[in-house]
């Protein structure tokens, strides 16, 4: 059967201000499978933090000039972690930031691409950091430090974010299955694409009685991988192109 180029889809790379192994992964995979795609979309906490597009990391600069030279769509959405970034630095590297919910027509079927912190409904700790720090006025206030305070505000703040995290038992640190739902309800779609909980794996449930899928993208801090989505549906690779080793014997995930 005919089909056109696969989409492929990444999340939580997590680079760091200068070039690492996982940038150099990155690079090789821009190079390799991503060229043979139809469009790339980066869904967040691309970078382990953000301070502003002024601030002009190694890795992010050399990371925009690779993106900005692909031949295909590639479309951003923030993460929990770099959701400061700017329409400037979008622009050097070619990318189309896009909001935080995103409907995108698969050859597969209608899909929703998020993050996915937003689904982590348990976490309200988290979700009372996030509702302040996405406020325009925290914001700007807070890009308008200088550069040094930024950064030992944002190091602190992952720190922080690491401590919690060990605190909180499993569940807390997943998506709701209840928020799940309701997200493919409002937008009337059945497959969701998101990752954030460095969880990855493919999930089949129901929906008000309809089939739904869920694909989980793994992060890059522990062994990389992409979603491709074509024809025959979603799978998660790795790097190499084999089938992502998913991990198995954890109890069945109802979402
Ligand atoms: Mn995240």
């Amino acid at each position: 059967m005919h089909s056109a180029p696969p989409v492929l889809v990444v999340s939580d790379l997590h680079l760091d201000q200068e070039p690492s192994p996982t940038l150099s992964e990155f690079l090789q995979f821009l190079d390799g499978p991503a060229q043979g795609a139809s469009a790339l979309y980066i869904l967040g906490d691309l970078f382990e933090y953000w301070v502003g597009d002024d601030a002009g990391f190694p890795a992010a600069e050399q990371l925009a000039d690779a993106l900005s030279s692909m031949p295909m769509p590639v479309t951003f959405q923030h993460g929990n972690r770099d959701f400061l970034l700017g329409k400037a630095y979008a622009n050097r590297a070619g990318m189309e930031l896009a909001p935080e919910v995103l409907p995108v027509e698969l050859e597969v079927g209608r899909a929703l691409f998020m993050h996915g912190d937003s689904l982590c409904t348990a976490d309200t700790e988290y979700l009372r950091f996030r509702e302040v720090v996405r406020r325009p006025e925290w914001q700007q206030a807070f890009l308008a430090r200088p550069l040094a305070e930024r950064i030992a505000e944002a190091e602190r703040m992952r720190g922080a974010s690491r401590g919690a995290a060990r605190m909180k038992p499993g569940e807390i640190m997943d998506v709701h299955p209840d928020a799940v739902a309701a997200v493919l309800r409002s937008h009337g779609r059945g497959l969701l694409i998101h990752g954030h909980t460095h969880r990855p794996a493919i999930h089949h449930f129901e929906v008000d009685g309809q089939p739904c899928v869920r694909c989980v993208l793994p992060s890059w801090d522990e062994v990389p991988g992409y979603l491709r989505v074509d024809a025959n549906g979603p799978r998660l690779l790795t790097l190499d192109g084999g089938d992502y080793p998913v991990e198995s014997g954890l109890p069945a995930d109802p979402a």
